[in-house]
Formats: C-alpha cells, sequence, structure tokens
C-alpha cells in the first residue's frame, strides 16, 4: 500500500469509528451511529444491532435486553418519531435477543423457524416470534427493503442474516468475526456447515459488514479471512487427530502463528482447539 493511500485509508478508518475514540475515552454504555444511508447500528456495550429507518416506520434487529430495549425506543420516538414495525432476531440466544416485549405494542416479531422453537423450549425472557421462515423472507416497508435469508447452520441452527440492498449492508451476528478468533469452544456450533454457510456469506452481495460483536465494521473480504481461519484449524486438529495424537499433544501442535494478531488470540486459540478437536472425533470412525 502506497503511503498516500495508506493516509487516506486511515483517514476514512477514523471517520467510521465514533468521535470518542479520538479522544482515548470511554466509550458511552449505549449510543447510535449511522452505518450508511438508513440504516444505523446501536450498541449496548459489548453488543451491537442495527435499525432501518422508513417513512413507514422502523425496521429493528437484536433488541439486546430489556434496559437497552427501552433505551433504544425512546431514543427511536425522540429521533425519528415514527413506530417499530418489525423487530427481527438473528437467532435464539438471550443475550441478544431479550428484552423483545419492549417492542411488542407495535412491531411484528420475525425470526427463523427454528429459533421460535428454541425460544420457546429454552424459555427465552423475550417476545414470542409472530413471523417464522424456512430459507428467505423479503420484508418491505416505506419503500424499503431487508431480506432476512438463513444460509444453513453455524453459530446455532438457526442463525440468519439480514441484508439491506440498498445501503450493500450486511449485519450478521456471532458467526463472523473481523480479524478476532471464533469464540471460545465453539458451543452450539455445527463447524462442518458453519465453513459452508459463510462461503454463501461471501456470495452475497454488500460491502458493509456489521456484526453484533466487535467496534469496528467491516468489508466482505473480512468473511474469507474468517473462513480460512477455521478450515486451517479444521484441517490441523483433523491430521493429528488422525495421528492418533492426544487433546493436548494436539494443542502444542497445532500452528496458527499467523493468526497471533488477532483478537482473542491467547485466550480462545486453546479453547477453539479443544472444540474442534471434539468436532472432528464426534464426526470420523478411527479404525479399531
Ligand atoms: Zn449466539
Amino acid at each position: 500500500m502506497s503511503r498516500k493511500f495508506a493516509l487516506i485509508a486511515a483517514a476514512f478508518a477514523f471517520l467510521a469509528l465514533p468521535s470518542w475514540t479520538a479522544f482515548g475515552q470511554q466509550p458511552p454504555a449505549r449510543e447510535i451511529t449511522r452505518v450508511s444511508g438508513d440504516v444505523y447500528r446501536f450498541r449496548n456495550l459489548f453488543h451491537f444491532s442495527v435499525f432501518m429507518v422508513t417513512p413507514a416506520g422502523i425496521i429493528v434487529g437484536d433488541p439486546i435486553n430489556p434496559e437497552a430495549a427501552q433505551w433504544l425506543k425512546e431514543e427511536l420516538a425522540k429521533r425519528f418519531s415514527r413506530p417499530v414495525k418489525y423487530l427481527i432476531y438473528s437467532h435464539d440466544h438471550d443475550d441478544h435477543i431479550s428484552g423483545g416485549q419492549v417492542f411488542a405494542d407495535t412491531a411484528l416479531v420475525v425470526a427463523h423457524e427454528n429459533a421460535k422453537a428454541a425460544i420457546l423450549g429454552e424459555k427465552r425472557p423475550t417476545a414470542t416470534p409472530q413471523i417464522v421462515f424456512s430459507d428467505r423472507l423479503n420484508i418491505e416497508l416505506g419503500g424499503k427493503e431487508v431480506q432476512l435469508i438463513h444460509l444453513g447452520k453455524n453459530h446455532s441452527d438457526n442463525m440468519i442474516v439480514l441484508l439491506f440492498p440498498a445501503e450493500r449492508v450486511l449485519f450478521a451476528v456471532d458467526f463472523i468475526a473481523i480479524e478476532t478468533l471464533p469464540y471460545q469452544d465453539f458451543p452450539d456450533a455445527y463447524v462442518e456447515d458453519w465453513i459452508e454457510s459463510l462461503k454463501r456469506v461471501e456470495a452475497l452481495d454488500f460491502d458493509t459488514l456489521v456484526l453484533g460483536h466487535g467496534m469496528s465494521t467491516g468489508r466482505k473480504d473480512h468473511v474469507a479471512l474468517f473462513r480460512r481461519y477455521l478450515e486451517e484449524l479444521r484441517d490441523q486438529v483433523l491430521r493429528y487427530a488422525r495421528e492418533k495424537k492426544s487433546l493436548e499433544e494436539i494443542k502444542a501442535l497445532v500452528k496458527m502463528e499467523k493468526y497471533s494478531s488477532w483478537g482473542q488470540y491467547k485466550e480462545f486459540l486453546p479453547l477453539n482447539i479443544e472444540g474442534m478437536f471434539r468436532h472432528v472425533q464426534l464426526h470420523r470412525r478411527a479404525n479399531p
């Protein structure tokens, strides 16, 4: 990268971050920032959601929790003075979708069909989805559109992404990270399907990647980087498992140093190896 281009890139990276980052201040607990056009990002501590403003009302993604949802509801009323018409859950995990009842007075609640089953089964503290779908659902409101797409199993069996085609923004939660290792030991995850679902994300048409975690937004090529991490980890762990190495031996043998600059590298790599070892042992049949 030329020096001039690097400076321009740095300036744009700076512009994409909230103003408090420039002054080394602590971030506020909650904030709203515009991503592109009518699509905004909503942060509550380390969790993020999105919403889109249309002339006929607002479409909101994950409510995060009751206090965050109440704060967002009041901010939306103040800033835009129009109701929330749809509330869309990314997946069933309670740290992203608690508090949906806050919006139930005006919004229809939408989720994947497997999310509804898990929300009811696990008694999640949130509003029950009223509209469910299996593969894809397009929601149109006030001349704007959001496409809800299930790309297969990954971090859960009911994950969907929200694609805002006019803004070329994709919102994805918990199954993609920007230069950060996946969470712990892959709880509730389907590793092979996960890799396939990332390839399907790479085939979608968008520019800006907005995640459920992580301060900065990303680009489409961050998805392939993350997929290659999973594939390389899987390939190494599988090879050593086939050589009859123990988990402790595999932890010492796996080489992922090229990812050492990624977030949570030291904390999560041993757990990632444990989770991947459990996964490969479950899905292979060794010779007797
Ligand atoms: Zn989750």
